[in-house]
C-alpha cells in the first residue's frame, strides 16, 4: 500500500469516522424495524441507512442523482 489519502494517518481517520457515529437517545429505547422508516413514505420495508440516507430502495432511487449520487457501471 501506498501513503494513506491526504496525507493522514489510518487511525486518525477511523477515529473520525466514530466519532460521526455518536447519536444521543433521548426517548425510551426503539428497537427493530420499527424504530426506522423511511423519511419520504414513512415505510420499513428495503431501508437504506448507510451515510445517514434513512430512506427506503425505492425513495432513493427517485432522489439520489438530486443528493449528489451518480450511477456507474
Ligand atoms: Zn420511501
Amino acid at each position: 500500500m501506498r501513503r494513506s489519502v491526504s496525507g493522514r494517518t489510518c487511525s486518525e481517520v477511523v477515529v473520525g469516522v466514530v466519532a460521526k457515529k455518536t447519536r444521543g437517545q433521548k426517548k425510551k429505547k426503539r428497537i427493530g424495524k420499527g424504530s426506522r422508516e423511511c423519511k419520504r413514505c414513512h415505510t420499513h420495508h428495503g431501508l437504506i441507512r448507510s451515510y445517514g440516507i434513512n430512506m427506503c430502495r425505492r425513495c432513493f432511487r427517485e432522489t439520489a442523482e438530486k443528493m449528489g449520487f451518480r450511477k456507474y457501471n
